[in-house]
Order: structure tokens, then C-alpha cells, then sequence
């Protein structure tokens, strides 16, 4: 998703771009099957996509506008609500399936100028000064004034350039599927804090939910494992029945969680963005939406070292990037850090803060803001292709 929008970003920003794809991403599919991968799309990255002209394609493809948040603790005392009303606004964003922002991306890239290259990898990556030498699978080489890493959370880009990464386990593992509820989505996306980790429900059309259950390793395995009918009664105790019975559509799958950050963005002649840069954990839904806020501030620094007739891979140009994303990047992690092992511990003073919390948090603040902010993605000096549509 995110490299594809760099891509684009960067081709109607009139410079030269291949795309090198390890796999050709599927575009077409059955409209009554669900992806499991779905993700929240903040303002932010809404402004961003309908900047880029492919916003319209991926509402009349599928996307969920979600108008209110229900955020509660296993406790029971502590809730929040919010509502897109409150906040004069239509809605809080918008649940989206992967697949459907890469086909809208992947559509849009030829009659851009991208030259795309798939299925393919880089083999050897040689940085000189100012740019780098690639060398692809097929034994064709290119001299590159950028490469920009934009491959997922095991970048070889990453490992290639030499960029160190701190990386550390969450013990968790994100159990994702596609279920019915019974009293319907009601716009709302909800999320429980439990001891083992948050779920969440993300409302998909019609009466569907994305879930993101993120839980021990051996939970997940087993929630993965059981009879349906069992996981539709877990799924359902878990959520307090607050949608009424909740029945599995289709395939369960795990994701193990990690926090990860890159030592460094960028080299002479490399940079990276999305999670080859940093993962987050998915409670509040932010990883793609901050590799949407890294892909405008990466195309902002190109064009301005561009004016000043500096090369794209030069480290004066790349360190601007870097400068504006760190530390945005760094204080989200830590945020979500905070909020998970806030929510996950036992220990009775945590419980008493958390519910006092939730509870201040539903009458006032910070919280709140907090869950506000982070759905609306406005919380940070955003690059200009994430700012209010220019177009439509
Ligand atoms: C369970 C779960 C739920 C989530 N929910 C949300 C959410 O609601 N909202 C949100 O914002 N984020 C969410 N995230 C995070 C989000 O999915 C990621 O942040 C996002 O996918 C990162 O996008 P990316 O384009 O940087 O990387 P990726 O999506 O990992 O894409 C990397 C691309 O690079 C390609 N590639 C990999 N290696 C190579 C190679 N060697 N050569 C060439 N190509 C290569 C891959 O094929 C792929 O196309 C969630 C994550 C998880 C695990």
C-alpha cells in the first residue's frame, strides 16, 4: 500500500519510478468474499488517496464509513464513546480492505508512467555517493538515484542498505477473520481491552465485522484451531454480546505482533518508509497511516531538494524526511506501547487508573482525545499530500 502510493505520488510529481514487486498482488476477486486484511483509514490518509485521484475508485469499490468509537475495559466500569457528530465531523474514517487500496494504487500506476517490475527482487545493492546500483533477480542492473524501501516489516532493502532495527516480541499474536453480528454494524467501530491483549471490531458493510483479536501466541493458535462454533461463542462471550451473536464468515488467521523500529530512515541513496521503517501494534489501527504520513513527507523533501538542484538520493534532501517523520513515528509507538500495557496488566492500582481513566475520559478528555486524534489522523504537521483534498 504504501510503496504503491509513493510510487504514484512520485511519477505525478514528474520523476522517474519503477516499482519492483517480489509479488504480483491480487486484482481481482469474488465481491462476496471479505479480505481479512482491513485497514482504518484515518483523514489523514484519506486526504492523501484522494489526492493521488484514487479515493473516488476505492469507495465505489468498498469502503465502511465508521461514525462513532465504543472503547471499554474488561472491568466493566470504564467506557468510552465518540461520535463523529461531537467533532463536527461525517465520520471518524474508514474501514478498508487492503487489497482494494492496492488495486486502486496498482490501476492507476501505468497510465502515471511507473514502469512496474513483478514478480521480481533485488538481488545486490551497491550505494555509491549519491544514488546505488541494483542488480535484479533476471541479472538486469540499474543505476537508481534513490531506492526507497518500501517492503514490509522484513525489508531486505533494509538489510541490504545495512540499516540496523530494533525489534522486540509483543508475545502476542493478532487473530483476524471477517464475522456477522447479529445487531448489525451500526457504524461503530468497538474495541474491548482484556488481559491478554485488545479486540477489536472494525464494522465492514452490511451486518460484517473485521476483527483484529490480539491475544497470547497459544490463545491464538487455539482460537485459530477450534470448531467454528465454539470460536462464534468465544468471539461473542469476549465481546460481552454488546453485538448480539457474532458468527465467523469465511477463513481465521494469526498474525504474530512485534515493535520495530529502523536505526536509521535513510543513507546516501536509500530511504525507507511504512513498516520497513517502523511496526506498530494494530490497537487504534495506525501502521498504514503513518507509512501514508512518511510517503507525503518523502515526496515533500524530494521535490524541495529538487528545487534547490540537489540529487533525490543525496543525504541533505533525505534527512528532512527523516527529521519530520522520527519523531511522529516514535511517539505513536510509545503510544500504543503505553496503551497496551496499560489495558493488559492485573495489577489493582493499574485497574483503579484505568478506570478512572475511562471514566473521566467518557465525561472529559485526554484519553479520548487521545482515540479522537488518532482516528483522525490530524494530530501531527501533515506533509501536503495528506492535507485537505486539492481535488476531488
Ligand atoms: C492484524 C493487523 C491489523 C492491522 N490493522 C491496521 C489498521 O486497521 N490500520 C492501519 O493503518 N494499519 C493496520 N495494520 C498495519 C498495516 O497492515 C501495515 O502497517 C501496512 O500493511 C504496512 O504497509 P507497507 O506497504 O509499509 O508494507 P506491506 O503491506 O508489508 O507491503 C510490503 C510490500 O513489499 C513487497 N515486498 C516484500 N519483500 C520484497 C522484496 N524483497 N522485493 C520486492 N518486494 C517485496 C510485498 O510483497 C508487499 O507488497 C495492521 C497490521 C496487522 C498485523
Amino acid at each position: 500500500m504504501v510503496g504503491a502510493a509513493l510510487a504514484l505520488a512520485l511519477a505525478r510529481q514528474r520523476f522517474s519510478v519503477v516499482l519492483i514487486e517480489a509479488r504480483k498482488p491480487t486484482l481481482r476477486w469474488d465481491a462476496e468474499i471479505h479480505d481479512r486484511r482491513v485497514s482504518a483509514i484515518s483523514r489523514a490518509s484519506q486526504h492523501l488517496l484522494q489526492n493521488l485521484d484514487v479515493w473516488s475508485v476505492i469507495v465505489a469499490d468498498r469502503a465502511t464509513p465508521y461514525r462513532s468509537m465504543h472503547v471499554w475495559d474488561r472491568a466493566g466500569i470504564g467506557e468510552i464513546h465518540f461520535d463523529a457528530a461531537d467533532l463536527a465531523e461525517p465520520d471518524l474514517g474508514h474501514i478498508v480492505e487492503n487489497r482494494v487500496i492496492v488495486r486502486a494504487l496498482w490501476q492507476a500506476l501505468p497510465s502515471a508512467g511507473v514502469r512496474v517490475l513483478v514478480p521480481t527482487q533485488i538481488r545486490r545493492l551497491t550505494i555509491g555517493d549519491d544514488g546505488a546500483e541494483i542488480r535484479l533477480d533476471d541479472g538486469q542492473v540499474m543505476q537508481i538515484g534513490l531506492v526507497i524501501g518500501a517492503d514490509g516489516a522484513a525489508s531486505q532493502v533494509r538489510m541490504l542498505s545495512g540499516i540496523g532495527c530494533r525489534s522486540e516480541s509483543y508475545e502476542q499474536q493478532a487473530v483476524v477473520a471477517t464475522v456477522h453480528a447479529e445487531l448489525g454494524n451500526r457504524s461503530t467501530a468497538w474495541q474491548r481491552f482484556m488481559a491478554r491483549g485488545p479486540l477489536a471490531l472494525l464494522p465492514m458493510q452490511r451486518d460484517l465485522f473485521s476483527i483484529v483479536w490480539s491475544t497470547s501466541p497459544d490463545e491464538a493458535d487455539r482460537l485459530c484451531a477450534m470448531p467454528a462454533s465454539a470460536f462464534n461463542s468465544a468471539l461473542t462471550e469476549a465481546s460481552e454480546s454488546r453485538l448480539g451473536q457474532l458468527t465467523l464468515q469465511g477463513e481465521r488467521a494469526g498474525f504474530p505482533l512485534r515493535l520495530q523500529h529502523a536505526e536509521q530512515y535513510v543513507r546516501p541513496g536509500v530511504a525507507l518508509v511504512g513498516d520497513a521503517a517502523h511496526v506498530i501494534h494494530p490497537l487504534a489501527g495506525q501502521g498504514v497511516n503513518l507509512g501514508f504520513l512518511d510517503a507525503g513527507a518523502l515526496v515533500d523533501a524530494l521535490i524541495a531538494g529538487r528545487d534547490r538542484g540537489r540529487a533525490p538520493g543525496t543525504l541533505r534532501t533525505l534527512r528532512s524526511y527523516e527529521r519530520q517523520r522520527r519523531g511522529h513515528n516514535t511517539a505513536t509507538q510509545l503510544a500504543m506501547d503505553g496503551l497496551k500495557h496499560l489495558f493488559s496488566n492485573d495489577s489493582g492500582a493499574l485497574s483503579l487508573v484505568r478506570n478512572l481513566g475511562l471514566g473521566a475520559a467518557g465525561r472529559v478528555a485526554p484519553l479520548r482525545r487521545v482515540f479522537e486524534r488518532l482516528a483522525l489522523g490530524d494530530a501531527v504537521d501533515l506533509p501536503t499530500l495528506s492535507r485537505a483534498a486539492r481535488r476531488q
